[in-house]
């Protein structure tokens, strides 16, 4: 059984979950595939109904869902049910607004007339990562439901229960059987999925092994995929930062979800003339939080996903220091039940240290101390991810300038990678290719078909 539920912050397991057997697989990609038949046919505005129920199911519905992962994966019961509400912000953004992204568009042609038109291309395959049970989801479906595909989604197997509760959702949302289909599948049917011609594109957030795989079997197939992996963001701290605001914001970008977000802020690269202070005032910060139950409204800090991510992140940690890192706070497993560690910094990462290109999945910053902006760009744009980054600056032009020239996805001033439910998301390098949500993530998985008519003679 590899689907369980285990609560990081008491190290019991709730629940376990068998794996679908071969003949329920078959029946699941079928009834998708019907599902599209007649999906596809639907107007906005009936498909709108069906997306923004959902979204106020959600809305009414807050604790019965937060709570879930909150026993799944310890996220602090706040922050579960912020992410309930956004889900829900995210279904309603795209039951409003699908129709204007999709819409046809005139184009110009030298003879004659010429628009291009955005249709549904079918099922699409989802594989999602645990450390957002319902937003990762909704950032598929808003979208992709809206454009008329079908969905069949493969969730991480330590959140099997939030899996479960998204799909119920659809169907008392008043879906069709086959519109959003939860799987719990091996990696080895997820990779007969992609294989199957039923099923059009895949779309996978995850690791960059996971991106490797995936990819390259959907390439194999020559499907559409988009790959939402990793990061590394750099927090570029400027000599004019105002300090109480960006160690706010430090704390926040690393911390938040116990430092488990793709884009939280990892590395963190501050110019010498204030990196002492910002030193003292982030350590203290950091040191100030405290373990709890993640139930708990007054925790500040809650455990780690699962035993395996702490018991690996302190190997990372020890790797480091091995290589030379210096542990300027924390660097231990917290003596007490459940997943939970120190929060920690880590300084002297020279680039012959491995963790230099490392991204640390938890509450571990790397603090960097450089020369000047320049250097600190260079030091940013060092790394083999480019997902998010900020920069913390009281001259905001200056902080676009130095957004231009970091090489990632996405860049913010003045504040943390966040994600909005109409700005598109997504990386380059190892944190991979193809936007979700925005104008841009709803085109992912649609076909853009040019229709031209020109009253023209043939060659003879
Ligand atoms: P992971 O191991 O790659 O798991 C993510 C999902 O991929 C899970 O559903 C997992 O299923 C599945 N999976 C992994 N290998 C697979 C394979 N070979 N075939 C089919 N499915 C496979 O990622 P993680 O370590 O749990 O999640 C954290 C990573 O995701 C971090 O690197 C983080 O930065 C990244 N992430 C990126 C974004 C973004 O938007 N860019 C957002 C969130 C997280 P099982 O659980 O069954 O293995």
């Amino acid at each position: 059984m590899s689907y369980q539920s285990f609560n990081p912050a008491t190290g019991k397991l709730v629940k376990s979950f068998n794996e679908i057997n071969d003949v329920e697989f078959e029946k699941k990609i079928a009834t998708a595939a019907a599902c599209y038949e007649e999906w596809r046919h639907t107007t906005y505005a009936q498909r709108a109904v069906i997306v923004a129920k959902a979204a106020a199911i959600l809305k009414a519905k807050i604790d019965d869902f937060a709570r879930p992962m909150t026993i799944e994966m310890g996220k602090r019961i706040s922050e579960a049910r912020g992410e309930v509400e956004f889900s829900a912000q995210i279904l309603e953004y795209y039951a409003k607004h699908a129709e204007k992204f999709l819409a046809p568009v005139k184009l110009h042609p030298t003879v004659g007339e010429a628009h291009m038109e955005s249709s549904p291309i079918g099922v699409i395959f989802a594989v999602e990562p645990w450390n957002f049970p319902y937003y990762q989801l909704a950032r598929v479906a808003g979208p992709h439901l809206m454009a008329g595909n079908t969905l069949l989604v493969k969730h991480a197997s330590c959140v099997p229960q939030c899996a479960i509760d998204f799909e119920k959702l659809w169907i008392e949302a008043g879906a069709p059987v086959g519109l959003y289909t939860n799987l719990l599948i091996s990696h080895d049917q997820s990779d007969r999925i992609i294989d199957d011609p039923r099923v059009k594109g895949v779309a996978l957030t995850g690791s960059v092994a996971a991106g490797r795989s995936i990819a390259a079997r959907a390439g194999k197939n020559l499907k559409v995929s988009s790959m939402e992996l990793g990061g590394s963001d750099a927090f570029i701290v400027l000599d004019d930062a105002d300090l109480e605001h960006t160690v706010k914001w430090a704390v926040w970008g690393r911390m938040y979800n116990t430092g488990q977000t793709c884009c939280a802020a990892k590395r963190f690269i501050v110019v010498e003339e204030i990196a002492d202070k910002f030193l003292e005032k982030f350590t203290a910060a950091l040191a100030a939080l405290k373990p709890g139950d993640p139930m708990d409204e007054k925790t500040t800090l809650g455990p780690l996903s699962t035993e395996s991510a702490l018991v690996d992140l302190l190997k990372q940690v020890e790797g480091a220091v091995a290589k030379g890192a210096k542990v300027v706070l924390g660097g231990k497993r917290i003596d007490r039940p459940g997943s939970y560690m120190q929060p920690t910094i880590l300084t002297g990462i020279t680039p012959e240290n491995p963790a230099f290109r490392e991204e640390f999945f938890g509450p571990v910053a790397l603090f960097f101390r450089v020369k000047d902006e320049n250097a600190a760009i260079a030091l940013a744009n060092d790394s083999d991810f480019g997902l998010g980054g900020s920069v913390f600056t009281k001259d905001v032009d200056r902080g676009k300038r130095i957004a231009s020239r970091v090489e990632t996805g996405m860049m913010f001033i003045n504040n943390i990678s966040w994600s909005d439910a109409a700005l598109p998301f997504g990386g380059i390098k190892d944190s991979g290719y193809g936007r979700e949500l925005g104008n841009m993530g709803i085109q992912e998985f649609v076909n853009k078909k040019l229709v031209r008519t020109a009253h023209l003679e043939a060659p003879v």
